[in-house]
């Protein structure tokens, strides 16, 4: 049994302000090692091991862990996605089980770099943040939750049945998130969710146009995008339903995904709204170039 009851989000937060525009700032909260075929790789059954990093052998390719601390005129300060939790520094196993220390290879997290410590250099205590939106349940999005236990926790209900229905295997470490939080699932198949843009189904978590989640399955079993209407373009928060940059323009596939044709179709509703919306900006999940970059970027 999970430690909290879900309840479904059937309508809008509070804290919605028509035409608001909110603050966007992209933090790298950890690096970590994953096989190439993590980001791209033949369906074969040996680099789904090599993806998992349980085949010996294979590069490795470092990557960044992302959260993006987002302010709300109204509603105040969000999260979507966690980072990677502070005690990876000291046992990467207390937090990301054996496997997935062993898949993350030399998880990395640099000082003053976790999501809360990111938020107190903007002057945020962690306590502060009053929604968590998490893209999917994986490990190395969901590893810091536990840091933001005042927040109200956002994602697809579908996200939430298959990770207490799966294990490390699929990249889930249940400890990570069965916490006795406030959970709000939602039901993308339901009114009020609807198109927005170009893609088929999303949820307005305010009412307000300001943060929209949109449903890109495929990844995992309910992975969401998050779609921000920031002062000067629109950024799309695209977890790993886009990995990199490269994913977006090539038919690159990455070895393991939950399900093929959903992972497929999302992409092409990425693609569709990136040609659609070329003032928008698009931040894949693990860019690798983003480790170049500073830690916190105002987007
Ligand atoms: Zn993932």
């Amino acid at each position: 049994m999970p430690s909290a009851t879900p309840e479904p989000l059937t309508q809008p937060l509070a804290g919605g302000l028509p035409g608001a525009c909110v603050e966007v700032h992209r933090f790298v909260c950890g690096r970590v090692r994953v096989p190439r075929e993590r980001l791209a790789g033949s369906p074969s059954r040996l680099a789904r091991l090599r993806g998992l990093g349980l085949w010996p052998g294979g590069e490795r390719v470092a990557i960044p862990i992302l959260a993006f601390a987002v302010r709300h005129p109204r509603a105040g300060w969000l999260l979507v996605d966690t980072g990677l939790h502070p005690a990876v520094r000291v046992d990467p196993r207390s937090n990301l089980g054996r496997l997935g220390a062993l898949a993350l290879g030399d998880p990395e997290l640099a000082p003053g770099a976790s999501a809360a410590e990111r938020l107190r250099a903007l002057g945020v205590e962690p306590q502060m943040v009053s929604v968590v939106i998490l893209t999917h349940l994986h490990l190395d999005h969901v590893s810091a939750a536990g840091e933001f236990a005042h927040a109200l926790f956002v994602l697809d209900r579908a996200e939430w049945d298959a990770a207490f229905a799966a294990g490390p295997l699929e990249g889930y470490v249940r400890a990570q998130f069965d916490l006795a939080f406030s959970w709000r699932t939602i039901d993308f198949t339901r009114e009020p969710a609807r198109s927005h843009a170009t893609f088929g189904r999303t949820f307005d978590l305010f009412g307000d146009g300001s943060v929209v989640l949109v449903s890109t399955p495929g990844h995992s079993a309910g992975h969401l995008s998050v779609l921000l209407r920031a002062r000067k373009r629109q950024v799309l928060v695209c977890g790993d339903a886009a990995g990199t940059y490269e994913t977006l323009r090539s038919q690159a596939m990455p070895a393991i995904v939950h399900d093929r044709h959903l992972y497929e179709r999302s992409l092409q509703e990425l693609r569709l709204f990136a040609r659609e919306y070329p003032q928008a900006l698009l931040v894949p999940g693990h860019e690798p170039s983003f480790l170049a970059g500073p830690g916190d970027l105002a987007l």
